[in-house]
């Protein structure tokens, strides 16, 4: 195997992220798990789990980012998921662009620069509205399982409006609809035509400059990203492991590749 040379750590608010990447820049290892309360102590453990993966002794750059970052004492420094996110998504998809990135509990649009820094960008991360929380409260409530909620979504033969664009009243729009007998995938639909509106006019906001890129989370949701390409008539592509690109840039920025 060849050898590690960085750590990035994305202590997200929702999940927790490590990955460890070679010489090269490519991806020797990684770590993904729901954030707990003592995101530092849980860094702890999974720097262990990895470095015993990957068999590896001595110090290694180990650069922290997400919400969670300052408290990352074991880190060598910290950088804003802004510029972690543009590096890991540029590496990966080899072009600069806009970027939508979509995690738990914020949304973000960053124009990404022919040399993969961030050049421009806009971050949502006072309303649930536009995050995965927006969906994941509907899912708890209908009892359908966070990776199943797209596939539920672009099957729905109809769609329910869901008018209100704060997550505490579309909640009780929910009820209300499920109270009236609505079918749940039809909800779920107008659920997640709601988040790509609110996400797509951020996107608006900042300018959208093919190609238009996607990480986070949620870009593991299929029906988000076939909503926002057909809301901004662009294909949209989505790196490898959407997920860990916050990570993964800050796992380039320690490594220098
Ligand atoms: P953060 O970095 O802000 O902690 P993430 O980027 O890890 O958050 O995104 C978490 C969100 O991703 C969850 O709220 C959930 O909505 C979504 N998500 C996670 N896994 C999946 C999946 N397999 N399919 C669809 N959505 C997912």
């Amino acid at each position: 195997m060849s050898s590690v040379a960085a750590i990035g750590i994305d202590a997200g608010s929702t999940t927790c992220k490590l990955v460890a990447v070679d010489g090269e820049g490519r991806i020797v290892g990684s770590r993904l798990e729901p954030t707990e309360p003592r995101v530092e102590v849980q860094v702890q453990r999974l720097l262990r789990a990895i470095r015993a993966e990957l068999t590896l002794t001595g110090e290694l750059p180990t650069i922290a980012t997400g919400y969670g970052r300052k408290l990352i004492k074991d880190a060598t420094r910290n950088v804003t998921e802004i510029t972690c996110h543009a590096k890991g998504v540029f590496r990966d998809l080899g072009r600069g662009g806009t970027l939508i990135d979509i995690g738990g509990q914020d949304s973000k649009v960053i124009q990404v620069g022919d040399d993969g820094r961030p050049v421009d960008f806009m971050m949502n991360d006072k309303c649930a509205a536009g995050t995965g929380r927006f969906l994941e409260h509907t899912a708890a409530r209908l009892g359908v399982p966070v990776e199943d909620l797209g596939g539920r979504a672009l099957c729905a033969s109809g769609e329910e409006p869901i008018s209100s664009t704060c997550t505490v009243f579309a909640e009780s729009e929910i009820i209300s609809l499920i109270a009236h007998g609505a079918d749940p995938d039809d909800i779920l639909r107008g659920l997640h035509r709601s988040l790509v509106g609110r996400v797509i006019s951020m996107a608006r906001n900042v300018g959208i400059v093919p190609p238009l890129m996607l990480s986070g989370g949620v870009a593991r949701n299929e029906a988000v990203r076939q909503m926002i390409s057909e809301a901004t008539s662009q294909d949209v592509v989505i790196p490898r492991e959407p997920q860990l690109m916050g990570a993964y840039g800050a796992a380039l920025l320690g490594g220098k590749a």
